[in-house]
């Protein structure tokens, strides 16, 4: 009599690293991407994120963004001046492996390439394409994305910056708060009010008239550089305007771009903060055994394993979405609001395994829950997709 294997010896053994096997739904070019983008990161951040951290700053932002230029990175899923023309999971994939070293990485390449890239690349005319995104897209010039204002966040509408024409210019008076790599970047995408409604201008920052003063004192996403936008009667070609959008659906639309980025980067936050948790709960004894053969630390790592690949299932399918242009905003809503908010737990859950020592630098979970703050306010807080989605689903909009 033969005995046949038992239908179990057939399946693949059960990876750590991979419950759901969400590898399987990857190509050999989506996993040479996320391949270069993770040896990038272990090389040129990891081993200096936390010093950076610490001191507040990110030196070397210049040198950082040519290599992210390099690795194709910067506009990495837009097409042509340049850009990598990658797929929306390719991007993905990368923002994931970027925000897995610290937020303030991933932040750059977001805004550089979701937000001030894509920004130019849709709504720009082809003489601001052909002069901004090539050099964009190599790291030569970087870029900021300016929306908020200090008196106006979540609510953009009010905006008090304003583009007045003056013969056939314009000139831009106002300030903008909050805006990631402003002191550096050599070109700003700034939205302001007109006679017309809201527009989106295009500002060297070598302009008289602009500063950028950069914001101190954060705890939060500290080895990424943030800044004021200070636009005091900047004059600007008549030609300086966006042309292809009037009104809040132009910013926003760039917004749910980098907010997708944001979907997959926050399970890289979770992703490391989880691996650390682990491998402390594996080595850490009281009580005379590791604290991960208790049933209470098992509990808190099987909880947190579950939300982890949970949440990059869903990055999967809203990347495929995108790839197959059938990703809608209150999609993206749902993906940010869910995977920020239970990275954010993760992160936090990593903290409790690793007892004192998870309050310190020496491991990255403190440093990742601290920047997930600011990644669950940026680019629509919670209650802003939570609104988005009641709307969706009920038909009533409770914004105002
Ligand atoms: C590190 C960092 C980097 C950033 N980078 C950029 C950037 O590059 N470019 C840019 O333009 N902006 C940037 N921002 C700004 C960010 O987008 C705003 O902070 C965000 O939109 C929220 O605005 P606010 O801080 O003014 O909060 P507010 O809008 O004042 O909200 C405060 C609280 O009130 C809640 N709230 C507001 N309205 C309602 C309502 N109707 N119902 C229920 N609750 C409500 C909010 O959800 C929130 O909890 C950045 C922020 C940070 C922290």
């Amino acid at each position: 009599m033969s005995s046949s294997p038992s239908p179990s010896s057939k399946l693949p053994p059960f990876d750590a690293g991979d419950p759901l096997g969400v590898d399987d739904l990857l190509s050999v070019e989506d996993l040479a991407v996320r391949d270069t983008v993770r040896a990038w990161a272990a090389d040129r951040v990891l081993p200096y994120v936390a010093e950076w951290y610490e001191q507040g700053e990110l030196p070397g932002i210049r040198e950082l963004a040519r290599e992210l230029g390099g690795l194709g990175a910067l506009g990495m899923s837009l097409d042509g001046y340049g850009c990598a023309g990658a797929s929306a999971v390719q991007y993905g994939l990368a923002c994931l492996e970027l925000e897995a070293a610290d937020s303030g990485i991933r932040s750059l390449v977001s805004v550089q390439g979701s937000l001030a890239m894509y920004a130019i690349h849709r709504f720009g005319s082809e003489e601001q394409k052909q002069t901004w995104l090539p050099r964009m897209a190599s790291g030569e010039v970087i870029g900021c994305f300016g929306l908020t204002e200090p008196d106006h966040g979540s609510d953009p509408a009010g905006m008090r910056t304003y583009a007045k024409r003056d013969g056939g210019d314009w000139v831009l008076t106002g300030r903008k708060m909050w805006i990631t790599n402003g002191s550096v970047a050599g070109v700003a995408v700034v939205w302001a009010q007109t006679d017309d409604g809201i527009r989106g201008f295009v500002v060297p920052t070598d302009r008289p008239g602009f500063s950028a003063p950069e914001i101190k004192h954060k705890w939060s996403l500290r080895a990424s550089v943030t800044s004021e936008l200070v636009l005091d009667e900047v004059r600007l070609p008549a030609d300086a305007v966006l042309p292809e959008v009037t009104g809040l659906k132009g910013p926003l639309s760039c917004l749910s771009h980098a907010r997708y980025g944001i979907v997959w980067g926050a399970m890289g936050a979770a992703r490391a903060s989880f691996e650390a948790a682990v491998e402390y709960a594996k080595t850490r004894e009281q009580f005379g055994r590791p604290i991960g053969g208790f049933q209470l630390t098992q509990a808190k790592l099987a909880d947190m394993a579950v939300e982890l690949h949970k949440g990059i299932l869903l990055a999967h399918h809203l990347g495929r979405r995108m790839d197959a242009g059938r990703l809608r905003p209150e999609q993206v809503s749902f993906g940010k609001l869910n995977n920020v908010r239970e990275a954010i737990e993760i992160c936090r859950t990593a903290r409790t395994i690793l007892g004192a020592n998870g309050i310190s630098l020496e491991y990255p979970v403190m440093r990742h829950a601290t920047n997930l703050e600011s990644v669950l306010t940026y680019e629509g807080t919670v209650e802003m997709h939570q609104l988005v989605l009641g709307k969706a689903l009920t038909g009533l909009d409770a914004f105002r």
